[in-house]
Order: C-alpha cells, then sequence, then structure tokens
C-alpha cells in the first residue's frame, strides 16, 4: 500500500463553489477594474487528514488481529442476513434487533459490535435491493474506548479477541506529525498480510488575522508551481522522468507480454513515488517561504485548472490533474500544520488578466510561457503574472462577512 493521505476540503457551512464562468464569457475589461465576481475566495475551515501507521505485532498478535477481523466480518455477515430477512435496513432499528445476539455468538466488544452494526447500515444506504456481504479481511473501525495510542513510546492498545494487546507500530515523520491531531476514528486495514491503522486527523485551518500579505501560488506543466515573487518551482526533471516513463510505456504495452505488465507496474509505481517527493518538495518551500514572511497562500481553485486542462484531452492533461490534486493537498496540510492560512481564489481570469493594469484578454498570452499585456506592454512569464492575480484575488476577497461564517463545528461537506 503506497503512502497516501486523503484530504477533504470542508467549505464553510453555507459557502457553494462559486459557478465557472468559460472565458468565451468573460468580458474583456479596458482599463484598471476590480476583479469580476466568480473571482469568489473561500477560505478553509478545517480539513480531515488522514495519517497511516504500521503495526509491528507478535506472530501471536498478529493472530489475534486476523481472528478479530475475520470474526468482525462474519457478524457483519450475520446482521447483513437478519436485515435482509426482516427487510430492517435502519441502524436503530436492526441494533434492536440483533445487537445481543451478535454480542453472545461473535464475543465482539460491544463497541465494536455497535461499529460492525453501523457499517451493515451503511452498505445498504445505497439501495436496499441486494444483499450485503462482507469480505473476511475488509476494514473494521475502531474508536477511543477500544483502541488508544502511546506515541512517545510508539505503540497502541488495541481490542481483540484474546484481550487488549500492546502493538508497537512505525511510521513516517510527516504521519507522525499528523497524529498529534487525531480524532476518536481508526480503521484497521490489513494489506498483504500487514496490519495498517488509518488514522483520522483533524487540522483545524489557522486564521487569517495575523498575516501581513499573500503569496499567490499558480500551479502549471512546465513550472509544477510559480509564485507571487516570481520564482518557479521546476517540473522540468518531473516531466523528463514522465515522457521517458511514458516512452517506456507505450514501448512495453506493445510488447503486452507477462513481464512487461509486471515491469509497467513496477514503472508506474516509482514515477508516483517520485512525483510525490517532488510534491513534497515544492510544498515543503513554499510553505516555509510564506511563514517566514509572514503570508497566507492563495491557490486556484482545483475546479478551474480542471476546467482548464480538459481541453487537451490528453494522458498528460489526466496526469497533470493528479498530480495538481496531491500538489495542492500537501500544500494545504502542510500549511496548516504551519499556522499559514490557505485560501482558495476562483481562476477565470488568471491568466490573461495583466497584473499591473488590469487589462484582460486573451491576446495577453501569446504563447504558453508568456505574457505581454496589448494594453500597457507589460511583459513577464506567464505564470508569475498569473500567481500575482491569484495573490490579489486572495487579498481582497469578495464579502464574506464574519456572520456568514459557521462555527468551526459546522457540518462538514467533503468535496
Ligand atoms: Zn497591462
Amino acid at each position: 500500500m503506497t503512502d497516501t493521505l486523503e484530504f477533504h476540503r470542508c467549505l464553510p457551512l453555507g459557502a457553494e463553489a462559486h459557478p465557472l464562468q468559460r472565458w468565451e464569457e468573460a468580458p474583456c475589461f479596458s482599463g484598471f477594474s476590480p476583479l469580476p465576481k466568480p473571482l469568489v475566495c473561500t477560505i478553509l475551515q478545517y480539513m480531515k487528514v488522514i495519517a497511516q501507521i504500521k503495526l509491528i505485532p507478535t506472530p501471536e498478535q498478529h493472530e489475534a488481529l486476523t481472528r478479530t477481523m475475520e470474526q468482525a466480518n462474519a457478524a457483519c455477515d450475520y446482521i447483513s442476513q437478519v436485515a435482509w430477512e426482516t427487510r430492517t435496513f435502519k441502524k436503530y432499528d436492526l441494533q434492536k434487533l440483533v445487537y445481543q445476539k451478535v454480542r453472545d455468538q461473535f464475543d465482539l466488544s460491544a463497541q465494536l459490535t455497535v461499529r460492525m452494526l453501523a457499517k451493515v447500515g451503511d452498505a445498504y444506504k445505497l439501495d436496499t435491493r441486494t444483499l450485503r456481504t462482507f469480505k473476511p479481511h475488509g476494514a473494521i473501525a475502531y474508536d477511543d474506548r477500544i483502541l488508544s495510542y502511546q506515541l512517545s513510546q510508539g505503540t497502541v492498545n488495541i481490542w481483540t479477541l484474546e484481550g487488549r494487546q500492546r502493538i508497537p507500530f512505525v511510521c513516517g515523520e510527516r504521519q507522525r506529525e499528523l497524529l498529534q491531531f487525531r480524532q476518536g476514528e481508526s480503521d484497521l486495514v490489513l494489506v498483504k498480510n500487514t496490519f495498517y491503522l488509518l488514522v483520522v486527523c483533524d487540522i483545524e485551518e489557522p486564521g487569517s488575522a495575523e498575516i501581513e500579505g499573500i503569496l499567490g501560488v499558480d500551479l502549471g506543466i512546465a513550472n509544477i508551481a510559480s509564485d507571487s515573487d516570481g520564482e518557479h518551482y521546476s517540473g522540468e526533471q518531473v516531466e523528463q522522468t514522465h515522457q521517458r516513463f511514458h516512452d517506456l510505456r507505450q514501448r512495453l504495452q506493445r510488447c503486452g507480454s507477462k513481464s512487461a505488465k509486471r515491469h509497467l507496474k513496477k514503472l508506474r509505481k516509482r514515477q508516483a513515488r517520485f512525483q510525490k517527493d517532488t510534491n513534497h518538495r515544492i510544498s515543503k518551500t513554499l510553505v516555509a517561504k510564506a511563514k517566514d514572511t509572514n503570508r497566507g497562500i492563495a491557490l486556484e481553485d482545483l475546479t478551474d485548472i480542471r476546467e482548464r486542462t480538459r481541453l487537451r484531452k490528453t494522458q498528460r492533461a489526466r496526469h497533470s490533474n493528479w498530480a495538481f490534486a496531491q500538489l495542492r493537498q500537501f500544500i494545504s496540510y502542510k500549511a496548516a500544520l504551519a499556522g499559514v492560512p490557505v485560501f482558495i481564489v476562483g481562476a477565470a481570469y488568471t491568466s490573461q488578466r495583466c497584473s499591473v493594469c488590469g487589462h484582460t484578454e486573451r491576446g495577453n498570452r501569446p504563447t504558453q510561457n508568456h505574457f505581454c499585456c496589448l494594453s500597457c506592454g507589460h511583459t513577464t512569464s506567464a505564470d508569475t503574472n498569473a500567481a500575482i492575480n491569484i495573490s490579489r484575488a486572495a487579498v481582497s476577497p469578495p464579502t464574506v462577512s464574519e456572520a456568514a461564517l459557521p462555527s468551526r463545528q459546522g457540518q462538514a461537506h467533503a468535496l
């Protein structure tokens, strides 16, 4: 399993993603005009991140965990059968119906029993037309009462059928940092005979009261990122590697043999690792820069980037979307950890609008890399120009009144 981090961006209650405007609909401004309405800026409130840790159980503990997992999933199958036969699909109705029977028959703890009832209930949420069955090694959920962490000792204390077990765990530095923000929930998963815990962490987004400016960041292809200070973060190496992988992949795909497929899989993983390392490096640098200069970070709305790259229906465009999303996730969570606020701005005009005079026209950008204003003659790199526009959009956000912002405990809306 790769070392994945999952992110759910939580929008403030009532805040909706603004509608997207296409180039065709964008009016051309002559002279400087205020930023158009769709450039709404959304302040991230709070973010769920999944940290992943690897358990190092003794053979006996491994056995105990496996038995517990199998037993819990067998309980799910039983609950599902009852639900199906009695047409009882609501969690609480199910609980009344089978809770005691499950406790007696499967020996699970009260908490785990409730969790498994919820798992079955969730499974029937989509529809109740098919009987749900559960894989013996499907993930099972733990909460605080049956799982605790001893971070300084690097152990967890986890409930199993053989009683509570203290099991050492290992994880990277980044994951360890995240663990400080863990909430009550964790999933126990078994991948290739190794147990992992996926830990839900809630990082509260820093407020924007303290900052003295905004570092705008434009995500691109040739330059993976460019900031409003004019600095570029090269994607050259990534691009080269990507091209090399791409060529090799095509040759291997033509070949189609078993070993070629194996080789391809390895290649794909290596490329993903490389991309990830690059994204970690870039996001780290950007966040450090913003923190050192007491600034927030402004990023484009990902939907806008997607919209932009969709125009080129190449594999590279798809790849870029994925890479953008990852980079943005990394920036968001590293920024949250560092206390740097992140602003998301609509990118509707950022690449065609002159950052000096505000003139907006497609012709301002004669090539992918160059910006040359047809009105004032300002010339710069297209990426830097966009990054400056992005930083401006965040500096003067449209009126989002305090009252419109919900409490931080507000209902989270995962994007
Ligand atoms: Zn201009």
